[in-house]
């Protein structure tokens, strides 16, 4: 079931476009499944869980960090996670800073877009992404690699709506590019789109979507 959910997930993406499987909620059964059929990059939302199934799984899965993250569970995730999604203000920066010097290593991450309709979803609004990553970005969190941005749609069944959201991170990420990250190679991620609304954030310029329902089917939410 979920080695023909991915092939025909797979049909679907463009070869430039990575596949983060989100495996939240899943058991390691379902995960190992998803490696046999060579997916590498899986996608956790709570700290435990994701350190708890990580070490008993093969060393060469990527685990991104995808979910709301409070600054108190930044020690978790950081000697984990190979990219953090959902870096959502100011404070988890901080937070990520002063773990990655603990930990003396580089973190990747993603500047999480508030653009949906919702105000219960999290983010920088544009100009404030555009100020977080100007401002001395590099002296103040030396030991974070901002490597694009992330943000997720309004839950509706509007398309036009979503697309107008997707468009709108598209957007913001090409004018941080041109602005502050021209020669920065490393700065060229946009992680939008999971199972209900993929399709739309590939054409809108994805260049990771993060899929779950899709892959391993509905969650049962313990
Ligand atoms: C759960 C989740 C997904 C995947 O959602 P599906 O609808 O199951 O594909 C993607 N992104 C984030 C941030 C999530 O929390």
């Amino acid at each position: 079931m979920i080695k023909s959910n991915i092939e025909t997930i797979r049909q679907s993406i463009p070869p430039h476009v990575k596949l983060v499987c989100v495996s939240k909620f899943q058991p390691s059964s379902s995960i190992t499944d998803a490696y046999n059929a060579g997916e590498r990059l899986f996608g956790e939302n709570r700290p435990q869980e994701m350190a708890e199934k990580a070490p008993n799984l093969p060393s060469d899965i990527e685990w991104h960090f995808i979910g709301n993250l409070q600054t108190n569970k930044v020690k978790t995730v950081a000697p984990i996670a190979t990219l953090i999604h959902s870096v959502s203000n100011e404070r988890l920066l901080d937070e990520i800073e002063k773990q990655a010097t603990k930990l003396d290593k580089f973190v990747d991450i993603l500047i999480e877009l508030h653009v949906a309709n919702e105000e219960t979803k999290q983010g920088f609004s544009p100009s404030e992404a555009s100020n977080i990553l100007s401002a001395n970005f590099s002296e103040k969190y030396p030991h974070l690699r901002p490597c694009g941005v992330m943000g997720m749609a309004t839950f509706t069944d509007n398309e036009s709506i979503i697309r107008q959201e997707f468009k709108t991170i598209y957007q913001t990420f090409q004018s941080l590019k041109l602005s502050l990250f021209k020669e920065k190679d490393y700065f060229c991620e946009i992680s939008m789109g999971m199972s209900s609304d993929y399709q739309i954030a590939i054409e809108e310029g994805a260049t990771i979507v993060r899929i779950g329902s899709s892959i391993f089917g509905h969650r049962q939410y313990t």
